[in-house]
């Protein structure tokens, strides 16, 4: 059977355009996630700026709704990673991690961004065991305890807030003395007691024992090491695109993309390829927010549902 569509992905991106697809009519419609739907947003401790979500909710909490409302519409979902799509003649191939190729008429993308490693001594040896990359889901252990975090944008300076809550005191690490986070979190940050900035200064090593991170040494701007001693260190120093499942066997992509890995989508989300649609963080200038993610997912939707009954009907 040849799939109407497929999504590849279940972020907000994702989960939106099997929503739209579905519920516009396309039928036989496959959205590939690896994991659990949600989306990286299921790894934030509180969410301020989707609309009509008021009140303390955290991703989890407002995506934990998302995949049945689909659901009740027929999307279906294989919980199995897609390791390249490629397309021969009209139709592609979903090229799945357990061995399997399933064809569809038309494919939307959404596979998001995965956190960055910032690339100091011991950050991969300690990982897990100390360094983490999702306050919500580690924050815990430090409870009453002191903790390091790394980065200046709107994710480590909320995740920095989230920590402050649950640990004794959060040392607020960044290379710089601006942040890149909206100014009213930067306001917050710098009013919150047990947050004590350490700017204009990088990591140079994080170390410890047998059972995990006991410090990290800093190194500021003059030059001047700094050792802070913490069992946990939280790093956000960004994301880097998921592209992995467009190249193809030669290295080459299956679209177009731009110098830093993102897919260049026209306004209705179409990719160079015809029936290939790109949502999300994914895609060229993304606002990387949930909002524009959902939004993307039912532009792209919409356009699918044309495109197939082009291919089919005319
Ligand atoms: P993602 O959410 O990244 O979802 C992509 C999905 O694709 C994932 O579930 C992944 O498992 C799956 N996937 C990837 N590769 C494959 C594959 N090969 N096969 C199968 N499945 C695959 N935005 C806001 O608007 N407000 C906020 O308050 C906010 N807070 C944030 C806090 C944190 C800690 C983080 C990390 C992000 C935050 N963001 C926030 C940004 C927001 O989460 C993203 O912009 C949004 O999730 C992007 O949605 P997406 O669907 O494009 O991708
Ligand atoms: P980001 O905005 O790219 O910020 C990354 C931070 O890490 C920057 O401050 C950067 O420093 C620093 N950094 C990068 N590499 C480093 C390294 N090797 N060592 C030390 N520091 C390093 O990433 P993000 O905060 O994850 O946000 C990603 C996107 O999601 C953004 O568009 C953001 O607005 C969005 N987001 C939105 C919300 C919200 O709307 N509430 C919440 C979370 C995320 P420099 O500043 O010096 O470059």
């Amino acid at each position: 059977m040849i799939l109407d569509c497929a999504i590849v992905g279940g972020g907000p991106a994702g989960l939106t355009a099997g929503l739209y697809t579905t519920r516009g009519g396309l039928e036989n419609v496959v959205m590939y996630e690896k994991g659990m739907p949600g989306g990286q947003i299921t790894q934030s401790s509180e969410i301020e700026n989707y609309p009509g979500v008021t009140g303390e909710v955290s991703g989890m909490e407002m995506m934990a709704s998302w995949p049945q409302q689909c659901q009740k519409f027929g999307l279906k979902h294989d919980m199995v990673e897609v390791k390249r799509v490629t397309k021969e003649g009209d139709i592609f191939q979903i090229h799945r991690g357990d061995g399997k190729v399933d064809e569809a008429r038309s494919v939307i993308i959404g596979t998001g961004s995965s956190p960055r490693r910032a690339g100091f001594k011991g950050e991969d040896e300690f990982f897990g065991k100390g360094v983490s990359t999702c306050a919500t889901c580690d924050g815990f252990f430090y409870k009453g305890k002191e903790v390091a975090v790394i980065g200046g944008g709107d994710t480590a300076l909320e995740e920095a807030l989230y920590l402050a809550k649950i640990c004794s005191k959060v040392y607020l690490i960044h290379r710089r003395d601006t942040f890149r986070s909206a100014p009213n979190t930067v306001k917050r940050v710098e009013n919150t007691e047990n947050i004590e900035l350490v700017l204009n200064s990088v990591p140079d090593e994080v170390y410890g024992d047998k059972m995990g991170v006991t410090g990290i040494r800093v190194k500021n701007s003059g030059g001047e090491m700094r050792d802070i001693e913490v069992p946990g260190v939280f790093t956000f120093v960004g994301n880097d695109v998921n592209n992995q499942t467009l190249i193809q066997e030669n290295g080459d992509f299956l679209c177009e993309m731009n110098e830093v890995g993102q897919v260049i989508v026209d306004l209705s989300m179409r990719t160079s390829v015809p029936g290939l649609f790109a949502t999300g963080d994914m895609r060229k200038d993304a606002p990387k927010q949930v909002v524009s993610a959902a939004g993307d997912g039912a532009v792209a939707a919409l356009q699918a549902i044309s495109y197939v009954d082009e291919l089919l009907n005319h």
